[in-house]
């Protein structure tokens, strides 16, 4: 475990929940107390002022799933930075494989989204990952190092200033989890392409995504370039997200 980065979990809710069932479970979150680290909530788009609502002044921040590269203008359904940064959005999720794969969302357009976001004091959560046929076929470096590089060479010297997600596309939403060891060995390799680009690298947060569980967390960020965790399904359980909160 680093000393010099505080741990960061997300939730991602993706496309779930309703005034209703965030109310409780917002309510479910801010009765936690502290927290042994740094936490976020990224709601969907209708919900993003409910959770600025409910949890200002909280310690938990709370962010968007997606955003525009656009300031303003005739983009129908896109929804800019500027607007998330006017509901106090701290982060804003970039480059979801979800994204990337329905919606063919290409490396360089991730790379410009978060581009976007630091341009207007949001903090991108840049995802990368590979697909199992790729892990198969020996090709996961090459895809992450891919991934990442095109977001390297858009923010030139505000690299340091973006979180980076390792989420093995084969492990999100599936229940297989990737080990501690094989998320490690990935996350050395973000953090080395990370260091030959910014003198930040080491102070930069890396989270795993992919099945993270109360009773998986604890060992996945025990090593030592592990961060925090992008958190899906167990984000939407405020039991089970506080207990992933704790274990970091
Ligand atoms: P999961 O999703 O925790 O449900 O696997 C993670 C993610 O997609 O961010």
């Amino acid at each position: 475990m680093s000393d010099i980065r505080r741990k960061l979990v997300v939730g991602n809710w993706k496309m779930h929940g309703t005034h209703a069932t965030n109310e409780a479970l917002l309510e479910g979150l801010k009765s936690a107390g502290p927290l042994p680290c740094e936490a976020a909530v990224c709601a969907p788009f209708p919900y993003l002022a409910q959770a600025a609502e409910r949890l200002a002044r909280s310690a938990i921040a709370w962010g968007a799933q997606d955003c525009s590269v656009h300031e303003q203008g005739a983009y129908t359904g896109e929804v800019s930075v500027a607007m998330l940064a006017d509901f106090g959005c701290r982060y804003v999720i970039v480059g979801h494989s979800e994204r990337r794969a329905l919606h063919a969302e290409s490396d360089q357009l991730v790379a410009d989204k978060a581009q976007a976001a630091l341009a207007r004091g949001v903090t991108p959560i840049v995802c990368v990952g590979e697909t199992l046929a790729q892990r198969d076929a020996g090709e996961t470096e090459d895809v992450v190092k891919r991934q990442l590089s095109a977001v390297i060479h858009t923010l030139a010297h505000c690299v340091g200033e973006m979180v980076v997600a390792y989420e093995p596309v084969w492990a999100i939403g599936t229940g297989r989890t990737a080990s501690p060891e094989q998320a490690q060995a990935v996350h050395a390799l973000l953090r080395a392409q990370l260091a030959a680009a910014t003198p930040r690298a080491a102070q930069m947060k890396l989270l795993y995504g992919g099945s993270v569980k109360p009773d998986n967390a604890a060992t996945l960020f025990a090593q030592v370039d592990i961060d925090g965790g992008l958190i899906g399904g167990a984000s939407l359980k405020a039991a089970d997200f506080i207990a992933i909160c704790r274990a970091a």
